[in-house]
């Protein structure tokens, strides 16, 4: 890890807030690190709507509490103490080197965050930003069974009633479901199809009639809950719209473009755990009399990992500078589109330096492959990220 601590300090020019770095740096080696293996071995359980983790869990979650972690996902204003797209982007690499479960909750925390953020009621943002900061989890629930990609096919019915409204749907492969405590929802306000008939809402998970369900087991990301949520008439308040009726969609993809630059940062730095790992095993791994590393083909293939890994990195602070510009979308899409490539790739040629033993699925460069292989799904897949890159790209030629 003190490799791409130093890559990181260097990348971010010392702007990094280094007393809750240094925090966030102690525990990830003392907790996480120490223990993932084990905890992606013995995985997640639900009972009733809530999902359990295993040890040391609470004990991960009650210093990520005391360092003030959750805090840094929100403003001051909210009762946070809020962090800088560079912090939370170095902090995210750290979790894509230690533990990429962890980083994805954290990033399914972030966009429920933005979209509070994005609403109009302040109301509603103190009551439940406060709670986010506190080490309440957030969650954004947008994929359908007939909706993955095409969002705007999203079927989630919301139908008005009084002051409030009447929930009735199923949301599939959702990022912390059963551990958040508010869920960000993109429902259909119009009952009919498409974009402009999307709202979101800011949900709570104790609520009669919503369910959630364990899907089953994936082949990596063993301690990201990802779940089915289902609600069954279900009164929502109005006052929990975020933001006008049939403008949930453009609030959610705002949200969602800070989201593909931190998951770029997680597969960055899952990568370079890949490229520690495999260097660690071909220095010490003896053929033909000789460490793999003195095989000039080897060490090439290694300097390509390393060049990859830092391009995918360059395109990340290229985006992280994009906030707030014309270009932030396409610099997003880039990013993301490049590092999850990156990360499978890396992986892949991690796999085949390892001979036979890459085969076998206890070994820590099958479990960080099968991390890899998830990166792609999340807020879009390789495809989408080319559809927006496209679409953004002829729009600004023209
Ligand atoms: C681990 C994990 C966590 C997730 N977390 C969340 C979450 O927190 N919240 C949430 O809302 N969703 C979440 N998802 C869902 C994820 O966003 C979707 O899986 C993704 O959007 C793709 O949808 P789909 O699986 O239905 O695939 P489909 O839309 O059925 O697509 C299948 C394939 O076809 C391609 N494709 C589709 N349309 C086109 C086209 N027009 N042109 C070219 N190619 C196309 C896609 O790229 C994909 O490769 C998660 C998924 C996973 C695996």
């Amino acid at each position: 890890m003190d490799n791409l601590i130093r890559i990181l300090r260097s990348f971010s020019k010392g702007k990094e807030d280094k007393r809750f770095i240094e925090n966030v740096i102690e525990l990830l080696r003392d907790k996480v690190m120490t223990n993932v293996e084990n905890m992606y071995e013995l995985g997640l359980k639900f009972q009733d709507t809530k999902v359990i983790f295993p040890p040391p869990w609470d004990s991960i979650y009650a210093s990520l509490k005391e360092i003030g972690f959750f805090r840094r996902f929100v403003p001051a204003k909210y009762g946070g103490s809020g962090a800088s797209e560079e912090n939370i982007y170095f902090i995210m690499e750290l979790l894509g080197y230690t533990c990429p479960s962890l980083g994805i909750i954290f990033v399914a925390h972030g966009r429920a965050v933005d979209i509070i953020l994005a609403g109009r009621d302040e109301a509603i943002k103190d009551k439940y930003l406060s709670r986010l900061g506190e080490g309440d989890f957030g969650a954004i629930a947008m994929t359908e069974e007939r909706a993955g990609t095409d969002v705007s096919a999203i079927e989630f019915s919301a139908r008005p009633k009084g002051d409030y409204y009447i929930f009735s749907g199923e949301k599939i492969f959702i990022s912390n479901a059963g551990l958040a405590g508010i869920y960000t929802i993109l429902v259909n306000t119009k009952g009919k199809k498409g974009a402009r008939s999307l709202s979101v809402f800011a949900v709570e998970d104790e609520i009669e009639g919503f369910k959630v369900e364990l899907l089953p087991e994936k082949d990596g990301l063993k301690i990201l809950p990802t779940g089915r949520l289902i609600y069954e008439n279900c009164l929502i308040p109005r006052d929990n719209l975020i933001g006008e009726e049939g403008k949930g969609l453009f609030l959610a993809l705002d949200a969602i473009d800070r989201g593909r630059i931190l998951l770029a940062g997680i597969s960055c730095g899952l990568a370079c755990r890949v490229f520690d790992e495999i260097f660690k095993y071909s220095r010490k791994r003896i053929q033909f009399d000789h460490p793999l590393t003195s095989s000039q083909d080897i060490s090439f293939k290694m300097s390509d990992m390393y060049t990859q890994i830092n391009a995918a990195r360059g395109l990340c602070f290229h985006a992280l500078k994009q906030v707030n510009s014309p270009y932030y979308r396409i610099a997003s899409s880039q990013a993301k589109l490049f590092a999850t490539q990156m990360v499978m790739s890396v992986a892949q040629l991690g796999l085949m330096l390892m001979g036979g033993r890459g085969y076998f699925k206890n070994n820590i460069i099958s479990m960080l492959g099968a991390d890899a292989r998830g990166m792609e799904y999340l807020e879009g897949t390789s495809s989408i990220q080319k559809m927006i890159i496209s679409r953004e790209l002829f729009k600004s030629y023209s």
